[in-house]
């Protein structure tokens, strides 16, 4: 079975092997645009209560089980999901292809300082992905020139840490701007790679 369904969120049913392998073959190596949701215990429950972010969340392309949680839940429904897929590794294997691959990224939020860091381990640990281009996540969402600079350098992935809801909604708000790019939120990820 291709998805379950935790409260309505139509959870995809593979591996974080699957889900790297598709978002590279169908999306990345195509230049289609795709959105991927890591939701978790917070972002299920959260979605209850917000018809604007469950909608939002309807738009994903991918929505992963992040989160041994979300797994429980599947069990107990009796479609058991396949694994955990966490948002924090996902993201790793997809900078791991842009080294490999040498594709180029967009990385929006995070504290300036905390970006820096993360931007320089990025750079050195994975030297074959472009950056093409980084900006901290404290900016007023009216505030076009984000958008302009992703449609401007065209990355293949734009990594959004600018915690969730914000950061489905600026996806959402965003992907419909731009000609190309697989967008994922990724919560505290880049506090985390800045070590
Ligand atoms: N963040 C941001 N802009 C905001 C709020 C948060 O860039 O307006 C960043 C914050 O600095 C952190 C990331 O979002 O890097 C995720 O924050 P948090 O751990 O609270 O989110 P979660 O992982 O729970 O989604």
């Amino acid at each position: 079975k291709q998805y379950v369904h935790i409260l309505d969120i139509p959870f995809i049913n593979k591996t974080k092997n699957e889900v790297v392998n598709d978002v590279f073959h169908q999306y990345l190596k195509e230049g289609k645009k795709g959105f991927i949701v890591t939701a978790n215990p917070e972002i299920v429950m959260q979605a209850q209560k917000d018809r604007d972010y469950f909608y939002t969340l309807s738009k994903a392309d991918f929505i992963v089980p992040d989160g041994i949680g979300v797994v429980i839940a599947s069990k107990m429904k009796k479609k058991p999901l396949k694994e955990r897929v966490p948002g924090f590794e996902l993201m790793k294997e997809l900078l791991e292809l842009g080294h490999k691959h040498g594709l180029s990224v967009y990385i929006v939020g995070a504290k300036p300082e905390v970006l820096d860091k993360a931007v320089a381990n990025i750079r050195a640990e994975y030297p074959g992905l472009k950056l093409a281009g980084y900006h901290h996540g404290y900016f007023n969402d009216n505030d076009g020139h984000i958008t302009e600079e992703i449609q401007r350098t065209k990355p293949d992935l734009i990594l959004a840490a600018l915690g969730f809801p914000r950061q489905e909604q600026w996806i959402k708000q965003n992907i419909q701007k731009v000609d190309k790019g697989v967008f994922i939120g990724v919560g505290g990820s880049i506090d985390v790679l800045a070590g």
